[in-house]
């Protein structure tokens, strides 16, 4: 898989050289590029904001670096492939994994990370913008760290970046609830011992006990998930028992 960001700070993803990224990165399995939005600025001074037109509180990134930008990632692939595009913002749809499942299936993708106050609408052309794509209901300085977060997310998904091919199936949101308590050793801890099942060795008591403590924790802290998770009918009884407590 490729990924290519367009950012004012590039730095920010050396983050990146750590982590399981790095390893993705390192194995082949990914390869990321970022692109310095100043260097298509047009200005002398590489100027890449200015400020909204009806006045207003902060700057905009202006349009046309920004578009170069896009237009470049599009002509270094493959010839005969297209990036995916995304625009990272607080408007976009909300990431949940299983939007991060369907991009980690994509070859290509583009990040396009905003600053200041936000965008020129005008940026926003389907030919150029696929998809806009917010990390949650809340606004941060720019759209380095919500492309970081989408990225990561991918990458853990891509085949072979865990050590176990199984992890990823069985945790938080991936069936729809929250992941079931996890303990390793030491086997006492501050008083506290590992639930006897988990050592019983039997497998489907383990299973079974599993899916009952995400079904549980859940319905206490997630109980919005509920309603689209993939339920049996028993579990779904329990549920509503559990609601009318
Ligand atoms: N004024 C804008 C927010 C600008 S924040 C608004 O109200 O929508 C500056 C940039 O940070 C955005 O352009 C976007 O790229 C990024 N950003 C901030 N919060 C984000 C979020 N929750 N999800 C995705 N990107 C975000």
């Amino acid at each position: 898989m490729r990924i290519d960001v367009a950012t004012l700070f590039p730095k920010a993803f050396e983050y990146f050289s750590l982590s399981i990224v790095g390893e993705a990165v390192e194995k082949g399995r990914l390869a990321l590029h970022c692109h310095d939005i100043r260097d298509f600025s047009m200005d002398r001074n590489k100027k890449v904001d200015d400020s909204p037109y009806g006045g207003g509180a902060g700057m905009l990134m202006a349009a046309p670096p920004l578009a170069r930008t896009v237009e470049h990632i599009r002509t270094i692939g493959p010839k005969d492939a297209a990036p995916h595009v995304l625009l990272m913002s607080p408007r976009g749809a909300p990431l949940t994994q299983a939007k991060l499942r369907e991009l980690a299936g994509r070859p290509w993708l583009a990040l396009v990370c905003g600053r200041y106050e936000g965008f020129d609408e005008r940026i926003r052309d389907p030919r150029r913008i696929h998809e806009e794509i917010s990390i949650g209901d809340y606004v941060l300085a720019g759209g380095e760290l919500p492309a970081m977060v989408l990225i990561e997310g991918v990458a853990r998904l891509l085949p072979g970046t865990l050590g176990n091919a199984e992890s990823p199936v069985a945790e938080s949101f991936t069936e729809g609830l929250l992941e079931y308590p996890q303990y390793t050793r030491p086997e006492e801890f501050e008083g506290r011992r590992v639930p006897a099942i988990l050592r019983s060795g039997d497998q489907r008591k383990i299973e079974r006990w599993r899916r009952y403590c995400s079904l549980r924790l859940t319905f206490l802290r997630r109980p919005d998930l509920l309603d689209k998770a993939a339920l049996s009918k028993a579990e779904r009884r329990l549920v509503a028992r559990w609601g009318k407590e």
